[in-house]
């Protein structure tokens, strides 16, 4: 399968992790849209959103419990972080694997879209 996420989990591709256990892995996105641009992935390949069932939930329900550490392992669980999924053609999904975006640094506005 060729996706790059998997080829960063399973180490083949290079990346700058930020944090890692066993069912997750979060790194530096390449072309950051904010200061702090970080991606969180689940470690199986899951598509997008529209594949989350029971068993693929346990692992975005970590995702979400990591994420306020992650936040401030980049010092920015005060200031504030957006977390952002994008599913889809429509919503600009440019990786089919799974993977929810921890934005921040600084003001990112109201404005969702
Ligand atoms: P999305 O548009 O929601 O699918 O987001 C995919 C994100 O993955 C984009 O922000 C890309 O910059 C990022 N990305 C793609 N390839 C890599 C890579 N090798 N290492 C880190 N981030 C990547
Ligand atoms: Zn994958």
């Amino acid at each position: 399968m060729d996706c790059v996420f998997c080829g960063i989990i399973n180490g083949q591709i290079p990346s700058k992790t930020v944090y890692e256990d066993d069912l997750i892995k979060a790194f530096c996105d390449i072309e950051p849209q904010a200061p702090v641009h970080i991606v969180i992935v689940p470690k199986i390949h899951i598509t997008s959103a529209n594949e989350i069932g029971e068993k693929e939930a346990v692992y975005v329900a970590h995702i979400f419990s990591k994420a306020k550490e992650i936040a401030k392992s980049q010092g920015i669980d005060q200031s504030g972080y957006r977390i952002i999924n994008n599913c889809g053609k429509d919503a600009g999904q440019t990786v089919s694997h799974l993977h929810f975006h921890l934005l921040g640094g600084k003001d990112l506005g109201a404005k969702l879209v």
